[in-house]
This record gives C-alpha cells, sequence and structure tokens, in this order.
C-alpha cells in the first residue's frame, strides 16, 4: 500500500476564495489513492476500482463455434449432404468434415474442422441421414469465431476503473478466479450542532432533525467506501477535538457537516487548525461557499457546509471526486448537457459558479428543455427531491433568458440511479 502526505503547503488564505475549478483540480491531482489492495473471489468485487490492469488470457470464445442449432458445412453447398457427425455443446469436436459433407450441430457446439458455416435447422430439410440447406448463405453464417468477443492478450480493463455488472461478466468469461481490487476508503460521518436531533427524539422549538448524515452515507455508498457513523457532535470545541484526533488514526477520510463557518459555534475548522493543516476553506461556488479541506496527519478532512442542499452539492462536487482518488479510481468529469433553460433569471452575482436544482421537461418540440426549482434556500430539501440533476451557471455568467443554452448534469452521472 502506498501512503503519500498531502503537500502540507496551504492553498489558500482565508481571505481569498478557490473556483470551482481550482477547488476540484486540488482534489483530484494533488490527492492520490490511500487504500491498500486485496484479491477477492470475483462476485465480490462489483463496484470496486481495479487494482491491476486485466489483459485476456485467451481467446473468448475459445473456439470456433455454432450461433444456432443447425447443420455446420463449408459454403457453398452444392446441393443435399450427408449428416456424418453430431456435435453438442461441450463436446470436443476432432472431426474433419470432408467437401460436400454435414455434421448435426448445436448453438455453442464448437465448429468441426473444414466447416465455416451453419444452417438453422428450421431452415434445412432433413430425409433420413441427408440434408438439404439453403444454398444461397454466406460463408460465415451463424458460425462465432474464435476471439470474436476478445481476443487473447488484448488490454480490456485498466487499473483504477471501476467494476460494472458488465464487466463482471466479462471477467467471468476470462475465467479468472481472484481480482485485485482497491480495499474501500475508510470514511467516517459526523453531523455537527446543538440543535441537531437523532431521529426518534423528542423535538421543541429551536431543533431538527439531522438530516445530513443519512444522506451523505447513502451518498458515500455510491462508491466504495467503509463507512463508520459518529453521530451528532455538539458544538463543543474539545469533545470536536479529542473525536477528530481519535477518529483520524483509524480513518482515512472525516466527512462532517455543519459547523463550518466561522461563527463562534463552528469549532469544526478551528479543530482542524489546531489538530492538522487545513488547505482549503471557502470555495466561490453556490451553494457551498464553507467547503473546507485539510489533514490530521495522513487522514483527509472534507467539512461540508450544514445546510443539507449545500451538503448534498458539495458531495456531489467535490467529496465524490475527492473519494474517487483517494480510493484507486480514475475521476470522470459528469457529462454536460447543453439543454436550453426554461426559465428566465434576470441577474445572477457574476464571479461566482452556481449550481441550481433542475430537471428536464419535453418542450413544445418535443426536446429537452432545463426547469429550475424556484425558491433558493440552501435548506430546502423538497427542491433536491424535485430536481433530477443540476444547472450549472459559471462564474461569467450574469443573466439567463428562457431559450439560451444552459448545462444540465443529471444525478445518475453522478452515482445517484432515479
Ligand atoms: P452551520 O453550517 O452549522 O452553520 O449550519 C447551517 C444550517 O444548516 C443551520 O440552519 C443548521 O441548523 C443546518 N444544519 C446543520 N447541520 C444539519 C444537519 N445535519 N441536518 C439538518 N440541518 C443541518
Ligand atoms: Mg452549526
Amino acid at each position: 500500500m502506498t501512503r503519500r502526505k498531502l503537500l502540507n503547503d496551504c492553498f489558500l488564505t482565508d481571505k481569498e476564495r478557490l473556483s470551482h475549478v481550482e477547488c476540484l483540480e486540488i482534489l483530484t491531482c494533488r490527492l492520490s489513492a490511500v487504500t491498500g489492495t486485496e484479491e477477492l473471489p470475483l462476485v465480490e468485487t462489483s463496484g470496486r476500482w481495479l487494482a491491476a490492469d486485466i489483459i485476456a488470457p485467451r481467446n473468448v470464445p475459445l473456439h470456433d463455434n455454432s450461433a444456432v442449432d443447425g447443420y455446420a458445412f463449408a459454403a457453398p453447398a452444392t446441393g443435399t449432404m450427408p449428416i456424418v457427425v453430431r456435435i453438442a455443446a461441450g463436446d470436443l469436436s476432432t472431426h474433419r468434415l470432408e467437401p460436400g459433407e454435414a455434421a448435426r450441430i448445436f448453438t455453442g457446439a464448437p465448429m468441426p474442422q473444414g466447416a465455416d458455416t451453419v444452417a438453422m435447422q428450421e431452415d434445412c430439410t432433413v430425409d433420413g441421414d441427408q440434408v438439404a440447406v439453403p444454398l444461397d448463405l454466406k460463408r460465415g453464417a451463424n458460425a462465432r469465431r474464435a476471439g470474436e468477443d476478445v481476443a487473447a492478450n488484448t488490454p480490456v480493463l485498466h487499473t483504477a476503473s471501476r467494476l460494472r455488472p458488465q464487466d463482471m461478466a466479462a471477467l467471468a468469461s476470462f475465467g479468472l478466479p481472484g481480482i485485485t481490487v482497491r480495499k474501500p476508503v475508510r470514511i467516517a460521518i459526523l453531523s455537527n450542532g446543538d440543535e441537531l436531533l437523532e431521529p426518534g427524539a423528542e423535538i421543541s422549538q429551536g431543533q431538527v432533525y439531522d438530516s445530513n448524515r443519512a444522506m451523505l452515507q447513502a451518498l458515500a455508498e455510491t462508491l466504495p467506501c467503509e463507512i463508520t457513523d459518529l453521530g451528532i457532535l455538539p458544538d463543543n470545541a474539545e469533545l470536536i477535538e479529542a473525536t477528530l484526533a481519535d477518529v483520524a488514526k483509524t480513518h482515512d477520510v472525516i466527512l462532517t457537516s455543519g459547523g463550518a463557518s466561522r461563527g463562534d459555534e463552528d469549532h469544526i475548522i478551528n479543530a482542524i487548525d489546531t489538530l492538522g493543516t487545513r488547505h482549503l476553506w471557502q470555495i466561490a461556488v453556490k451553494p457551498g461557499r464553507p467547503m473546507s479541506f485539510g489533514q490530521i496527519g495522513d487522514c483527509i478532512f472534507l467539512g461540508l457546509p450544514g445546510n443539507p442542499v449545500a451538503a448534498f452539492v458539495c458531495f456531489l462536487l467535490y467529496v465524490r471526486p475527492a473519494l474517487t482518488v483517494l480510493g484507486g479510481g480514475s475521476y470522470q468529469e459528469p457529462i454536460r448537457y447543453p439543454v436550453p433553460a426554461g426559465f428566465d433569471v434576470p441577474t445572477k452575482k457574476p464571479g461566482r459558479r452556481e449550481f441550481w436544482r433542475g430537471w428536464l421537461e419535453p418542450g413544445p418540440d418535443g426536446r429537452p428543455v432545463a426547469h429550475k426549482f424556484t425558491r433558493d434556500g440552501s435548506g430546502l430539501i423538497s427542491g433536491l427531491r424535485q430536481a433530477t440533476g443540476l444547472i450549472e451557471i459559471t462564474e461569467d455568467v450574469t443573466s439567463v433568458a428562457r431559450g439560451e443554452l444552459v448545462s444540465f448534469l443529471p444525478f445518475s452521472g453522478f452515482g445517484i440511479d432515479s
């Protein structure tokens, strides 16, 4: 396992704000994999990051074989042929057909030597041990060639790619007994705030149930993570400091929400400054301005704003890329789809990037149009639920008129299924 300490340079003074692009670049280029590797049986590796390149050890399929139930022969057929052998799937075929001979053959059965074409049984006429096949079949019809799926020695999957269900099929088709993958990122998640309550607790004025922890855990589960739930920490400087110091010894990442601003009751940032190094505090992004990033020893600290919408958006934009890189994955930017806006926003503050909660609906011509959740509050979870993606408005934009193209980033590009 290679553990590389982050650079100990501070990327930001308290006076500046990093742009979205700078923030993402720090999180994806300055970090590197911290997880170890393990060899697991194939069925346990779905969703993991590969830790070694996969090269096809042999041809798939291994042998030329029939794609249908029928009769194999050497094209072109000239008329009725004697059926001289029967070959089923799983048989070892050592038979050699002479020109003008046919083999009874079944789907997946190895082609006999001398044959290159198979006629489907539905198209054949059999009379005793003689078969008449269609005369217009092209050479190679209904026959699968050895290596036509993957040829031996082809690079198939690269280190740091994520194993998807279809990759499982490919790896299984090579007959590999074990796959070397990255271990999950050990991530500890906590919420911070005196006002926060666990579900089931009696609520009174001034209190809110903690909604971020359940959401952030679910988001972390979209990546290979081993999650420790640290619960809710009150606004108590000593307790926060002691907890973070302790947890940092046994985790790759600490993810917090709340207490991330510079209020008197925001102790998380102070704790990071005391225990380790803070690399980043504020970003010129809405929602999400007080997004922080630092380290306590070798443990990466990612601090999200307390407002649920800001915590959600910052997870997708920054925590997800960081967890990808730390976990040994290669980070891919989500695809941005240019879509006409179905709304007007007459003024937008320049100099910051905004991510609006949006969804697509068919417009008058049937093509998709982006719609925006109209209420702005970053505590409104209902807007997150109505949305199916984010509308990205870059720093230079100062207004959006109906019909102008905006970038739409579906949540599916961030690993959230709808
Ligand atoms: P803070 O970042 O601590 O200043 O919190 C900003 C806002 O988010 C406040 O209204 C908090 O009550 C709210 N908040 C913080 N953490 C949570 C949470 N875990 N669940 C729901 N709301 C939260
Ligand atoms: Mg707070």
